[in-house]
């Protein structure tokens, strides 16, 4: 079932010379059709969700699962997981073309790669699909067994304390009282991050393209709604974007008022040169994937009969690792999304260096 790929045949997609190995999935009788990607697994095993949508082709999802695994070595690796970074994708229709003979195909492919990817669940699938995965390999995290169900409430935590570091480095300040915060998307993330910013004392102001959820977080935290494409100039202190990515852009970054931005949203800068501009503006920026990985620390260490109480710990230490990131940014007037780079990099070196002595 697994075809690992050739330069050939990545050949005209980004990156895919820094990945350790590229498979084509193709189980005729299953359905099952997509790629795994091992990026990086210096740190351990490649560990990194599988996604189910509907690509346009098999090129669309190739570029994709090569981007996604190579942000997973970064996401893990600044989250001090032993873990390095991989990905899976399912090309179809997550409302049409499940069923559980596709996800133990899934399972039985992921066996056959030995130990070196590990899934979990992503865009499209759900604890259940990862069941079915789990009875094929042991190599699946987030199953039902694991307790842990949704894992937004555990990235919600770790987006809360990235704001609290931000606050510390900008205003050195301890709290959100007094402080007014725009919050762009209440879905799973952005609902949960609202009552916990509203609890510690934020005035919010919130968008979504979901009226319903507005006017829930309008009713529960006295938030004051606006349009979804005015929510990053909102007269704000903080811009929180955790709805899609790309939305930090040339458009969008001189039009933002707030001083410090950090969401939960992946991918949210459109290019690497936008880092730079929200530099030069003097806007603190939260790098996405050091703010956002209290979801796959959960997914990480959430085995079956474990405690609780120390993957907590581990996401709320996002707030350690962005003060450090602040704080070098800072001391070598670089952008934080530089810095982040840099510490994923000396941790891979340092690993290296201790399997190479
Ligand atoms: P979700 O689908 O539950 O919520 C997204 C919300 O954004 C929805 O309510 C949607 O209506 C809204 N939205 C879409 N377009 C919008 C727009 N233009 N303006 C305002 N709102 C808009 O997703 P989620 O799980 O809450 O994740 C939010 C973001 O965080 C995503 O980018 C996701 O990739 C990222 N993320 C999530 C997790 C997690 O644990 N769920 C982990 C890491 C990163």
């Amino acid at each position: 079932m697994l075809e690992t790929l050739d330069s050939k045949a990545l050949a005209g997609h980004d990156g895919y010379q820094d990945h350790e190995q590229v498979v084509a999935l193709r189980d005729r009788k299953s359905g099952l059709h997509g790629f795994i990607a091992i990026h990086d697994t210096t740190l351990g095993p490649a560990l990194g969700g599988c996604r189910m949508w509907n690509y346009a082709d098999e090129a669309a999802a190739l570029t994709d699962v090569l981007r996604l695994s190579a942000g997973m070595t970064a996401k893990n690796a600044l989250a001090n997981l032993d873990f390095g970074g991989g990905k899976a994708v399912i090309i179809g229709d997550s409302h049409k073309d499940k069923s559980p003979e596709l996800f133990r195909a899934l399972g039985r492919a992921i066996e056959e790669l030995g130990g070196r990817y590990t899934t979990g669940e992503d865009v499209g699938v759900t604890t259940t699909d990862m069941d079915f995965a789990a009875e094929m390999t042991s190599h699946v995290r987030g199953i039902s067994a694991a307790g842990i169900g949704d894992p937004s409430p555990y990235t919600a935590l770790g987006v809360f304390h990235g704001i609290l570091a931000a606050i510390s480095d900008r205003f050195g300040a301890t709290g959100l009282t007094g402080l007014t915060v725009s919050l762009q998307g209440l879905g799973s993330v952005g609902f949960r991050l609202a009552e916990r910013m509203h609890r510690a004392g934020a005035r919010l102001i919130v968008s979504d393209i979901d009226r319903a959820a507005v006017s829930r977080a309008v009713e529960a935290f006295g938030a004051v709604p606006v349009d979804p494409d005015k929510s990053h100039s909102a007269t704000a202190d903080i811009f929180a974007p955790c709805a899609l990515g790309g939305g930090l852009n040339p458009e969008t970054i001189p039009e933002i008022k707030a001083t410090i931005v950090t969401g939960a949203a992946n991918n949210q800068l459109a290019s690497a040169a936008d880092a730079g501009r929200l530099h030069a503006r003097r806007i603190l920026y939260a790098p996405d994937y050091a703010i956002n990985a209290g979801g796959v620390i959960a997914i990480a260490l959430g085995l079956p009969g474990v405690s609780k109480r120390p993957i907590v710990e581990k996401v709320e230490a996002i707030g350690a690792t962005l003060a450090t990131i602040f704080a070098r940014a800072k001391a070598e007037n670089r952008t934080t999304a530089r810095i982040a780079d840099q510490l994923v990099e000396e941790r891979l070196l340092a690993a290296r260096a201790r399997s190479a002595a």
